[in-house]
C-alpha cells in the first residue's frame, strides 16, 4: 500500500517548502524507498506557462513537455523518481477537467459542486501517483494555509485519510518562527495560529518543521509542541542555511526527520545512506579554483527567474572543483555601459532563454564581445537565437538581421517562426515543448563534450534558426553541429575557430543534477577556468 505525505505551509510564503519537500524525498529514497513527488498549485492558470518570470520565477519543463512550477526542478535535482504532467496540478486544470466531464454528461442529473466534485478530482490527481511499487507519494501544497483558493485542496487532503486510513497518511506543516530583535525572543504565536487554522479545517499536523533565523532552544520547541498538539520530537527546527541549499536535507536528518517519518508511516526502510550528499557538500565547501560567469538576461532582480541556470552552474562548479561566482547583468545596462566595462573580470558569458524584445541589443553586444575576445560563450534558447543574429549582422554583413519575434517583416529573418507554429493562435502549452532527439556532428565540440552523438533535451520555444541561411553561416564558420534527426531543425551551433563558443536551442539546465552536472555546463566552466588561468597570467 502506497503511503501519502502532505506538506503544507503557514505564516508566510517563500519558506522553502519546495526545497524541504525535495529534501524529504531525497532522504526517503536514500532509505531505499520508491518515492513520487507532486505539487498542487491553487492558482487558476492551467499551468504557469503563461505567467511572467516577475510573477512566478522560472517555468520548469519536463520530458513530456509539461510546463511546471519551479519546485519540480528541486524535486528532479534532489530525487530520482520520474516526474510527468501529473506531478503538477493547478486549480485551472482541476476545474477544466470537471467542466469537460460536466459537458460530456458524466454528472447527468447532478448539481456539480466544489464538494464533492472538485475535491474528488483533486483526490484522484493525488491518488493517481500511488501506482503499484510506489512506497510514498509526497504532495506539496502551494500557497499558505488561509488562502481562499487553497481551501478545496486542504479539504481534499483532509478527506484522503478517510478513504485510505489515517495510519497511511502523514501531514507535515512548515511554518516560520520569527525572531523579534526588540523583544529579544523568538515568537511562536504565528505558528500556533497557523496550526490552529489547519485544525479548524480538520487537519492535525503530525510533524512541524519550523523555519528560524537562529536556534530556537528547548523551551520554544516544547511550547510549540504543547500548543500545536504535536509530539515534542516531531517539532523540527530548520534554521536558515546561508552557505548552500545542499545543507537542508542534512540538517533535517540530524534532527531525525527520516526516522520519524519511517516510524509514523510504518515504512519498511533500509538504514539511511547520505554519504554521496555529504561528499557533495564537502566539495562545495572546499573549492580549489574560482571562476566568474556573467549571466546576461532580463530578470536579474528576480531571484528565481533563471533558477535552473544558476543551479546548473553550481553543479558544473562542483564537477570542476571550482566556486562559480555569478555576475548577474541586466542586458539593458550592458548596452548602456558597453561590454568592455560590464564584462570586465569575467571568465565566461551565458545568455539564457527569454521572450520579447527588451534587452535583446545588450545580449547581442555581449555575444559580439565574447566572440571577438575569445571569451567562452554559452547560449541557451533565446541566447542561441541572439548569437545567430549577432553573427549575421557582424560577420555576414546582414546589418538588419533579426528574429521575426521582434520585427515581423525584417529584411533578413535569420530566426523565424517554426512551421508547426504558424497556424496556432492559442498561447497556453502550444510551444515546441519537451524532450526531442538531436543528432550531433561527430568530432564537433558538442559531440566531444557530450561523449555521444544522440541526445535528448527539453525544448520550449516558437522560433528557430532559419534554414534558408544555413549555407551562408557554414561558409563563414558558424556551424550547426546538432540537428533534429530528419535534418529540418538546427539545435546546436558552434564556432570551431573560437576556444568555446556554443549555443543550443533547447534547455540543458533542466537536466543537470548536483552529483551529475550537465556535460555542456561542465564543459563551459572548464573552458572558463582555462580562460581565467590565462587572464590571471596576463
Ligand atoms: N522567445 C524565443 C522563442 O520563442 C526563445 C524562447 C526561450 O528562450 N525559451 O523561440
Amino acid at each position: 500500500m502506497t503511503k501519502h505525505i502532505f506538506v503544507t505551509g503557514g505564516v508566510v510564503s517563500s519558506l522553502g517548502k519546495g526545497l524541504t519537500s525535495a529534501s524529504i524525498g531525497l532522504m526517503l529514497e536514500r532509505r531505499g524507498l520508491s518515492v513520487r513527488m507532486q505539487k498542487l498549485d491553487p492558482y487558476i492558470n492551467v499551468d504557469p506557462g503563461t505567467m511572467s518570470p516577475y510573477q512566478h520565477g522560472e517555468v520548469y519543463v519536463l520530458d513530456d513537455g509539461a510546463e511546471c512550477d519551479l519546485d519540480l526542478g528541486h524535486y528532479e535535482r534532489f530525487t530520482n523518481g520520474p516526474l510527468s504532467r501529473d506531478s503538477n496540478t493547478t486549480t485551472g486544470r482541476i476545474y477544466r477537467s470537471v467542466i469537460d466531464k460536466e459537458r460530456r454528461g458524466e454528472y447527468l442529473g447532478n448539481t456539480v459542486q466544489v464538494v464533492p466534485h472538485i475535491t474528488n478530482e483533486i483526490k484522484a490527481a493525488v491518488r493517481k501517483l500511488a501506482e503499484p511499487g510506489v512506497d510514498v507519494v509526497i504532495t506539496e501544497l502551494g500557497g499558505t494555509v488561509g488562502d481562499i483558493e487553497g481551501l478545496p485542496f486542504l479539504e481534499a487532503i483532509r478527506q484522503i485519510p478517510l478513504d485510505i486510513g489515517r495510519q497511511n497518511c502523514l501531514f507535515i506543516h512548515l511554518t516560520l518562527v520569527p525572531y523579534l530583535k526588540a523583544a529579544g525572543e523568538a515568537k511562536t504565536k504565528p505558528t500556533q495560529h497557523s496550526v490552529g487554522q489547519l485544525r479548524q479545517i480538520g487537519i492535525q499536523p503530525d510533524i512541524l518543521i519550523v523555519r528560524t533565523e537562529r536556534d530556537l532552544g528547548r523551551e520554544a520547541c516544547e511550547k510549540i509542541a504543547l500548543f500545536c498538539n504535536v509530539e515534542r520530537n516531531a517539532v523540527i527546527e530548520e534554521p536558515d542555511k546561508e552557505f548552500s541549499i545542499y545543507e537542508v536535507p542534512l540538517g533535517l536528518v540530524d534532527h531525525g526527520l527520516d526516522q520519524i517519518i519511517v516510524d509514523k508511516l510504518a515504512l519498511n526502510a533500509q538504514p539511511l545512506d547520505l554519504s554521496h550528499w555529504r561528499e557533495l557538500l564537502h566539495k562545495v565547501r572546499n573549492p580549489e579554483h574560482e571562476v566568474t560567469i556573467a549571466v546576461v538576461g532580463k530578470y536579474m532582480q528576480v531571484r528565481d527567474a533563471y533558477k535552473s541556470i544558476y543551479e546548473s552552474l553550481d553543479h558544473a562548479g562542483i564537477a570542476n572543483s571550482a566556486r562559480v561566482i555569478v555576475k548577474r547583468i541586466e542586458a539593458e545596462e550592458l548596452q548602456q555601459q558597453g561590454p568592455e566595462v560590464a564584462l570586465s573580470g569575467v571568465d565566461g558569458v551565458l545568455v539564457p532563454g527569454g521572450f520579447g524584445m527588451r534587452g535583446i541589443e545588450g545580449k547581442i553586444e555581449a555575444i559580439r564581445y565574447a566572440r571577438e575576445c575569445e571569451l567562452p560563450f554559452f547560449g541557451i534558447c533565446l541566447g542561441m537565437q541572439c548569437a545567430v543574429i549577432e553573427f549575421a549582422r557582424n560577420v555576414l554583413g546582414l546589418e538588419d538581421a533579426n528574429s521575426t519575434e521582434f520585427v515581423a517583416d525584417v529584411a533578413h529573418p535569420v530566426i523565424c517562426m517554426l512551421n508547426e507554429q504558424k497556424q496556432i493562435t492559442e498561447k497556453g502549452a502550444t510551444m515546441r515543448l519537451g524532450a526531442q532527439t538531436c543528432v550531433l556532428e561527430p568530432g564537433s565540440l558538442a559531440e566531444r563534450t557530450y561523449g555521444t552523438t544522440v541526445i535528448r533535451e527539453r525544448h520550449r520555444h516558437r522560433y528557430e534558426f532559419n534554414p534558408a541561411y544555413r549555407r551562408q553561416f557554414v561558409d563563414a564558420g558558424l556551424i550547426p553541429t546538432g540537428n533534429h534527426p530528419d535534418g529540418h531543425l538546427v539545435e546546436v551551433i558552434e564556432l570551431p575557430s573560437h576556444p568555446w563558443f556554443l549555443a543550443v536551442q533547447y534547455h540543458p539546465e533542466f537536466k543537470s543534477k548536483p552529483p551529475a552536472a550537465h556535460p555542456l555546463f561542465a564543459g563551459f566552466i572548464e573552458a572558463a577556468l582555462q580562460y581565467n588561468h590565462l587572464r590571471v597570467q596576463r
